[in-house]
C-alpha cells in the first residue's frame, strides 16, 4: 500500500497502478482500481483536490447515477438548454434535466471516494516524466513540500492531468496544443436571487468579437452563484479577453440580473480543449485519459463525462489485465477510441463548418429547437443509438447541410 500521509516514502516505492491527476479522470480510475483490489497511487500537484479547478461544471443527464456519485453534489436542476446564435437569438432546446455543480465539491467528492475505496491520494506531487523499463512504468514526480525528486514505479499508469497535459515522446505529436481555447469566467455572487428561470437553464453563447474571433460563451447558475465565462481558440491578449468578458456579462445581466445588487465577483481563468481526440492513447504499459486524451465535446466544452468514463475504462483494463500491462493499456486504447473518437472528432467538424459562416448557428439551433427528436438522438452517445436514430440522424443532418447551403 502507498506509505501514510505524513510519513516518508522510499526512494522507490512499488504500486500496481499509478495515476497522475485527481480530476474526474484520475479519481475515478483510482476509485474503481481500488475497489478492484489493486494497489493504486494518485500524484496530484495541487494541495487540495479540486480546490483551483475552473469549469462551468454543467453535467450532463444521470451523471451522479453513473458515477455513484451524491446527488447532494447537484446545485440546479436545468430542464432548459438555451443556445443563443450569432444574432443573439434564444433558441429553447429540450434536455434531461442537466445539472450544475461546483469542481471543488465534484472533484472534492471523487477523490474522497477513491480514498475511501483505498486508493492513496498523495498531493503536492508534481509529474515531471515516465519511462517504461523492465516490464514496469518509472514515474518521476516532484515533492513539491520537500522539495525533493521521487521515484514510483508500477504495472500500468494513467497520465490524466488535463488541458496543460505534457504527453511523454512516444504519444506527443507535433499539432499536441493544437486546439488549445483560453478561457475566463466570472462567479457572480447577488444579493437577491436572479430571474427565477435563470436557474432552470444552461445557457450557451456563439457569437463573433468585433475583431473576428469566434467565442464561446455560458452561463451556469449555482446555488449561491452564476458562472459567466467565455473561451476562444488559441490565446487572446488578457486585456481584451477581460473586456469581452465584461461585455458579455453585461448582456447577461441585462436579462437575469438587471437590478439586483452584485456583491462580488471572483475571476478564474483556465486553458480548454477544444481540438481532435489524440490519435494515440497508449503506448506500452502507459496510458492517457480525460482532457489529456483529447476527449471534450468541441461544441459545448463538456469534458467531465468523457474524462471520469475514460477513468473507468482505464480500471477495469488495468484490473483485468494484470497479467500483461501492455495488452491492458492497448486494450484501454481500443475501447476509448470506440467509445469516443468518432462522435468527438465529428463535433470538431460540425464546430468548424459552423465558425466558418456564424449563420449557420441560427439555422442548426431553430432545427434543434423544432425537432425534438434531433436534439434528443444528438446528445445520445454512438453506442446508445439505434440504426433508426443514425438514418434519422443522417436525414436531419442533410437537412441542415441543405438550409445551410440555401440549397
Ligand atoms: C472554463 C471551463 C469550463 C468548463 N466547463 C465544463 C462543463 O460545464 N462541463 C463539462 O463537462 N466540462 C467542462 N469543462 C471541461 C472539463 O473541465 C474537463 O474536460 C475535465 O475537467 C477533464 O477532466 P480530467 O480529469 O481529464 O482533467 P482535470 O479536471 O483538468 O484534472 C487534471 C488534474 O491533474 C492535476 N495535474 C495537472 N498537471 C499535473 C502534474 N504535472 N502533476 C500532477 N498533477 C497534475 C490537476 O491539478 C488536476 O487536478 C470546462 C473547462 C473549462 C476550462
Amino acid at each position: 500500500m502507498p506509505p501514510a500521509p505524513g510519513r516518508t516514502p522510499p526512494a522507490m516505492e512499488s504500486v500496481d497502478f499509478v495515476v497522475v491527476g485527481c480530476g474526474p479522470a484520475g479519481a475515478t480510475a483510482a476509485r474503481e482500481a481500488a475497489a478492484a483490489g489493486l494497489e493504486t497511487l494518485v500524484l496530484e500537484k495541487d494541495a487540495v483536490v479540486g480546490a483551483k479547478r475552473v469549469c462551468a461544471a454543467g453535467l450532463r443527464p444521470g451523471f451522479c447515477e453513473t458515477f455513484d456519485l451524491p446527488r447532494s453534489l447537484v446545485h440546479c436542476d436545468t430542464p432548459r438548454l438555451a443556445l443563443f446564435d450569432d444574432a443573439g437569438r434564444e433558441h429553447e432546446v429540450p434536455f434531461g434535466p442537466g445539472h450544475t455543480t461546483t469542481r471543488e465539491e465534484l472533484d472534492g467528492t471523487m477523490g474522497a471516494l477513491a480514498r475511501r475505496a483505498g486508493a492513496g491520494i498523495r498531493t503536492h506531487a508534481l509529474f515531471r516524466s515516465v519511462e517504461s523499463a523492465g516490464g514496469r512504468a518509472i514515474v518521476e514526480y516532484a515533492d513539491t513540500t520537500a522539495g525533493v525528486r521521487r521515484r514510483v514505479a508500477a504495472r500500468n499508469v494513467l497520465l490524466a492531468s488535463g488541458a496543460t497535459a505534457v504527453a511523454p515522446p512516444a504519444l506527443q505529436y507535433a499539432r499536441w496544443t493544437e486546439g488549445l481555447m483560453t478561457t475566463l469566467q466570472v462567479r457572480v455572487y447577488l444579493a437577491q436571487a436572479a430571474a427565477e428561470i435563470a436557474y432552470r437553464t444552461l445557457e450557451l453563447h456563439y457569437y463573433r468579437t468585433a475583431a473576428g474571433r469566434q467565442i464561446v460563451g455560458w452561463m451556469f447558475p449555482k446555488r449561491d452563484h452564476l458562472a459567466v465565462g467565455l473561451g476562444v481558440l488559441g490565446k487572446m491578449p488578457g486585456a481584451e479577453l477581460r473586456a469581452e468578458l465584461t461585455a458579455f456579462e453585461r448582456r447577461v445581466r441585462s436579462r437575469l440580473y438587471p437590478s439586483v445588487e452584485i456583491t462580488s465577483v471572483k475571476e478564474e481563468g483556465h486553458l480548454l480543449y477544444g481540438g481532435w481526440p489524440r490519435p494515440a492513447l497508449a503506448h506500452e504499459n502507459v496510458m492517457i485519459g480525460g482532457t489529456a486524451a483529447g476527449l471534450v465535446d468541441a461544441t459545448n466544452g463538456e469534458g467531465i463525462f468523457e474524462a471520469a468514463m475514460s477513468g473507468r475504462i482505464a480500471a477495469a483494463c488495468v484490473a483485468e489485465g494484470r497479467l500483461d500491462p501492455v495488452r491492458a493499456a492497448a486494450r484501454y486504447a481500443r475501447l476509448l477510441s470506440a467509445r469516443f473518437t468518432r462522435r468527438l472528432s465529428h463535433r470538431v467538424k460540425l464546430m468548424r463548418f459552423l465558425e466558418r459562416v456564424p449563420a449557420r448557428y441560427g439555422v442548426l439551433f431553430e432545427q434543434l429547437a423544432s425537432t425534438p427528436r434531433f436534439a434528443d438522438v444528438l446528445q445520445k452517445e454512438d453506442w446508445q443509438r439505434t440504426m433508426g436514430d443514425r438514418v434519422y440522424l443522417y436525414g436531419q443532418a442533410l437537412r441542415f447541410a441543405a438550409r445551410a447551403f440555401g440549397w
